[in-house]
């Protein structure tokens, strides 16, 4: 019987080709890393033909490596970077255009220009979403403005838009599936999450005609066959990465909670049937769900500089060497000695949003040394977690008791334990560190029916409990909620 699972986990750096057994377990993994294309400092570009090409050498040598047949495979899943646009000709299936990366901040002055239309309320209420340049719809505005003949070819219904799932999917069905699933629909700025369609007036505001557009379908649905090495397997679950890892990691009911360290932290928390309107700046999305399965929305919120403090203190400050030694350091110490750092390196996010703030250190005493800054800069990572996950449960109305962790920095168990004694819950991090492309896999692997109960799915994982008093919570929070206001006073005139 076909048991296994191939996942496509299409990142922003790489893109990676995973085979699970139907218990969720890894039994092959290859990677390819693609070039970042920067045609000025504040652009970023991949290549289409390149993601392609990445994609699908990872994906052989993902099978070859597992020493299993092709017909092994019962099905496919598909996990993307979000917003990422890829505009081609469906004649030819040649881009138009390199794909404009969601980090990209090219079309920061049409999203001012949409801002002072009033616009702002509009897009909130229908997609969910802030008005910003790391959204879908102003970067193809900008490939059909931009790139000479796009808007003529597009108005005779020539061109197509898809995120990289789509652009996967298309490519390598030989044309025959136009699709995304509502995870990235719900990306673009272009799609009513409570109607559950493109919104025809956003469309004319940026001018996008409708035929450029792919076909929606829930996460966990039959998206048709796409073409590996000769053999036809059925591509059965897709879902944005973020809401790929909330589903991978299990949080399917409401208030679970799911935080992705990595260089920036993304915390999504699945509020159900119910789409939250944020008082906090938070986003409202869809989460991933299967087929018969009602939709669930998410809230979520970032974190700008996560992991990234790490990386400063070894790039730039040179006081560790790799980040794992950061663990080390801030175990060689009981504490920060009073030191706090708010890494407001570009700005504080949610719940504070100055976009002017810079970076502090504070607290600092002639006794403080490398290895409590080090354990201060590892605490941010926490306290600015913290704070999202306060701003979550006001704006829901719920109390999260767990946090599922995953992403580089939560190999940090010194992070993970003051994660649990600062946000007072518990803290799961799972054993397969795959949460990204275990929830594709889950997704495909349901929808196909080779995945009867998840209950059956291998979810071994390290839980770390609170165990800090709660005065020592409690003088920690207050010093970080001063540390986080003399930042905000610090850059104001
Ligand atoms: P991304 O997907 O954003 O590239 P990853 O999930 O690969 O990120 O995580 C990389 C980030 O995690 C880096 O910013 C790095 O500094 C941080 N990191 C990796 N390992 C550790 C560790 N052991 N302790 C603290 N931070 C770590």
């Amino acid at each position: 019987m076909k048991k296994y699972i191939l996942t496509l986990d299409e990142g922003t750096t790489s893109a990676r080709a995973i085979i699970f057994d139907e218990c969720g377990s890894v039994v092959s993994l290859a990677q390819n890393e693609f070039t970042q294309i920067y045609p000025t400092p504040s652009f970023v570009e991949h290549d289409p033909i390149e993601i392609l090409s990445a994609q699908y050498s990872a994906i052989t040598e993902c099978i070859i490596k597992s020493g299993l047949n092709v017909q092994d495979i019962s099905c496919v899943g598909i996990t993307n970077q979000r917003e990422t646009v890829i505009v081609w000709n469906r004649l030819t299936g040649e881009p138009v255009y390199n794909a404009i990366v969601w980090q990209c901040r090219r079309t920061a002055p049409l999203c001012e220009e949409l801002k002072s239309q009033g616009l702002e309320q509009y897009i909130a209420d229908t997609t969910g979403l802030k008005i910003d340049a790391y959204f879908s719809g102003t970067k193809i505005k900008w490939i059909l403005d931009n790139v000479e003949g796009a808007r003529e070819q597009a108005e005779r219904g020539e061109l197509l838009f898809g995120t990289v799932d789509t652009w996967l999917m298309w490519k390598l069905s030989g044309g025959k599936i136009h699709a995304t699933d509502e995870t990235n629909a719900s990306r673009t700025m272009l799609y009513d999450i409570h109607n559950l369609c493109w919104d025809k007036r956003l469309l004319e505001i940026l001018d996008i005609p409708e035929s450029m557009l792919p076909t929606v379908q829930k996460s966990g649905s039959v998206f048709g066959d796409i073409d590996i090495m000769g053999v036809p397997l059925s591509v059965c679950g897709v879902a944005g990465d973020q809401q790929s890892a909330l589903f991978g990691q299990h949080c399917v009911n409401v208030g679970d909670v799911k935080n992705t360290y990595g260089t920036g932290c993304f915390l999504l928390m699945n509020t159900g049937e119910t789409a939250v309107k944020s008082q906090n700046g938070m986003l409202t999305t869809i989460a991933a769900t299967t087929q018969n399965a009602p939709t669930q929305y998410a809230l979520e919120g970032s974190v700008f500089i996560g992991g990234a403090v790490i990386q400063w203190l070894r790039d730039e400050m040179k006081l560790i060497e790799t980040a794992a030694q950061s663990e080390e350091c801030a175990l060689n110490v009981r504490d920060s000695a009073g030191v706090y750092i708010v890494p407001a390196f570009a700005g504080l996010g949610a719940p504070y949003w100055d976009m002017y703030a810079r970076g502090t250190i504070c607290g600092l005493t002639r006794g403080a040394g490398r290895n409590h800054i080090v354990r201060a800069a590892l605490e941010s990572i926490a306290y600015q977690t913290n704070d999202l996950i306060n701003a979550m449960q006001n704006d829901a109305g719920i109390t999260v008791t767990s946090l599922k962790a995953d992403g580089g920095a939560s190999k940090n168990k010194f992070l993970m334990q003051f994660q649990a004694d600062i946000s007072n819950i518990n803290v799961i991090c799972p054993d397969n560190a795959e949460a990204t492309a275990l929830g594709a896999a889950l997704l495909a692997g349901i929808t196909a029916g080779i995945i009867k109960d998840t209950n059956n799915i291998n979810i071994s994982a390290t839980t770390f409990t609170p165990r800090m008093e709660s005065d020592e919570r409690s003088h920690n929070l207050s010093g970080w909620k001063r540390a986080v206001n003399s930042t905000i006073s610090f850059t104001k005139e």
